[in-house]
């Protein structure tokens, strides 16, 4: 089944290139131009992912954002006119998995798509079912379910950001394999944007912190000095 792609731009014609270029590498994929009409779709059918247009009428793509955020990890694609404008939404913490500045070429946007995709779901990649890895830990198992975008500890789930959340499946799904602070980066943003290794350090830090309350008998995931993290299995 072809994963669907929702392309919320109000340029009529700029959805429709998008369109047609995201079917032709075999994607699902349709457009809405109201902000407003948006939000009911992203209620009622939720895609696979969602290329979201800053500007839009009706309701604009960042209060859309964080709306979708308070209760979804789907993955978001922002798409913005300005390109000096694209740090200030990094700084937002919005929560956006790439952003993709206009004018572009609709084979980048693809390729993003694609990109952003692969990235999103190595816990689906890794496991044969949905429910992908898990680690016996003094009886409490840290599970990763991909397709649900949730992380459970002893079944319980765990409240996470996005941020936090792949930082979490990246570190499960290679149990054991130290991960550099480099290699974290790239699950959290794409490679072409200079953000700072210190980005992963602030938000392992409040992934660590709401393991250790979930999972107090031991350390889930732990630092290796200079290097990086490691989750213990
Ligand atoms: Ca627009």
């Amino acid at each position: 089944m072809s994963q669907r792609i929702l392309v919320v731009e109000d340029e009529a014609d700029l959805a429709q290139i998008l369109v047609d270029y995201l079917k032709r590498d075999g994607y699902a994929a349709n457009a809405i131009g109201d902000g407003l009409a948006a939000m009911d779709e992203l209620r009622r059918a939720p895609p696979d992912l969602l290329l979201l247009d800053v500007m839009l009428p009706g309701m604009d793509g960042l209060t859309i954002l964080r709306e979708l955020r308070k209760t979804s990890l789907l993955p978001v694609i922002l798409v913005t006119a300005r390109v000096e404008e694209i740090d200030r939404l990094i700084g937002l913490e919005l929560g956006a998995d790439d952003y993709v500045c206009k004018p572009y070429s609709p084979r980048e946007v693809v390729a993003r798509v694609k990109t952003v995709l692969r990235r999103t779901q190595t816990g689906t990649a890794a496991g044969t079912a949905a429910e992908a890895t898990a680690s016996a830990t003094g009886g409490k198992r840290v599970e990763i379910d991909a397709d649900g975008w949730q992380a459970r500890v002893g079944g319980s789930r765990l409240d996470l950001t996005p941020k936090e959340f792949r930082l979490l499946q990246a570190l499960v799904t290679h149990p054991g394999r130290v991960m550099s602070r480099g290699q974290l980066l790239d699950v959290l943003y794409a490679d072409n944007l200079d953000v700072s290794e210190r980005a992963v350090d602030s938000h392992m830090k409040n992934l660590r912190k709401k393991l250790a309350q979930a999972l107090p008998e031991r350390e889930a995931i732990r630092s290796i000095y200079g290097i990086g993290f490691v989750f213990e299995p």
